[in-house]
């Protein structure tokens, strides 16, 4: 029987303890500050304690040499910020490659997902690997066989904590969005849309390239497949064409308004409503309509 590690700081994990159980491996799971009640599914937990005031990431490099000293090659980590710096960390001190999207994991090959979801690729596994993957939910049943290690604390400690202002929009849990894409010709354009969200109570987003190609917005408002995946009541795609790597992002949306001005952008495939026009002309209108 071969052995994969799980390096989390993620306490639901249900997913990712099924991938190597798929191949009828045995699992340890090396956590930081999470308690080895909450991955129940695996073989053993070495759990790392985390001092007080100390983020996950400063252990990554300790979590990394408890991962090494494991046997077996393949290690999955979560989707969270901190637990990709911890498959970092582990991807550098087993001088391994590392893969997104795992899908399915067998006897020397696994699937992952490439392009935002549109290729499904298997991979012949050369060993030590580390895959980046969803965690899944909670998982139940009995506590695993436990050991615990004190970190060795890699530099920075947290002085203070206060919310930024920004951390008040929370797309997950929004019910009306109004998201803008490429359509928007200038950052300065942008007003129209934000009047058009204060208008109906909706949080902004928007697409990828207007957070990564422009930096209009900061890169956890894009919608789609590679950051926020939304289900709200309505969902306004204001100048967005409708890539798949997008809708994936929205297509749980209840009801979805399509403003753009190419009748056959794809956009329109998803929408209950749409409106064909100029969104520059449409928006003050659609504002200026729902205000009376
Ligand atoms: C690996 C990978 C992951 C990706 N992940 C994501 C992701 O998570 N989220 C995401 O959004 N994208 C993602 N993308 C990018 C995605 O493929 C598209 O490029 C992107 O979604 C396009 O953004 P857009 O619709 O704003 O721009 P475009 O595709 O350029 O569309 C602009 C639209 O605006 C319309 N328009 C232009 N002017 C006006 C006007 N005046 N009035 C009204 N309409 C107008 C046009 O007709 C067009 O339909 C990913 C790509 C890759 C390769």
């Amino acid at each position: 029987m071969s052995t994969s590690s799980i390096v989390t700081a993620q306490p639901n994990i249900s997913h990712m303890l099924e991938l190597p159980a798929q191949r009828g491996d045995s699992t340890v799971v090396v956590t930081v500050g999470v308690a080895a009640d909450r991955f129940s599914g695996a073989d053993r937990v070495v759990q790392i304690e985390l001092p007080a005031a100390v983020p996950v990431e400063a252990v990554a490099g300790f979590a990394a040499e408890q991962v090494a000293a494991e046997p077996g090659d393949v290690v999955l980590a979560g989707t969270s910020s901190a637990d990709r710096v911890l498959a970092a960390a582990v991807a550098v001190q087993l001088d391994a490659p590392t893969y997104r999207g795992l899908q399915e994991l067998e006897a020397g090959k696994a699937t992952v997902l490439q392009l935002g979801g549109v290729l499904e690729q298997t991979l012949s596994l050369s060993m030590p690997i580390v895959f980046v993957c969803e965690p899944g939910g909670p998982s139940e049943g009995p506590c695993p066989e436990l050991t615990q290690v004190s970190a060795t604390v890699d530099g920075a400690t947290v002085v203070s904590s206060d919310k930024a202002g920004s951390q008040a929009t929370n797309l997950a849990a929004a019910k009306r969005i109004v998201a803008c894409g490429r359509g928007f010709r200038e950052e300065a354009d942008l007003h129209i849309a934000h009047d058009l969200a204060a208008q109906l109570g909706a949080e902004l987003a928007c697409s990828r390239p207007l957070a990564e190609g422009v930096s209009w917005f900061e890169k956890k408002l894009y919608v789609g497949i590679s950051v926020a995946q939304v289900p709200p009541k309505l969902y306004i795609a204001v100048g967005i064409s409708g890539q798949l790597q997008h809708v994936v992002g929205m297509n749980k949306s209840q009801t979805v308004v399509a403003i753009n001005s190419d009748s056959d952008a794809p956009i329109f495939e998803q929408a209950d409503y749409g409106i064909v026009g100029d969104l520059y002309a449409v928006l003050p209108e659609l504002t200026k309509a729902l205000a009376r």
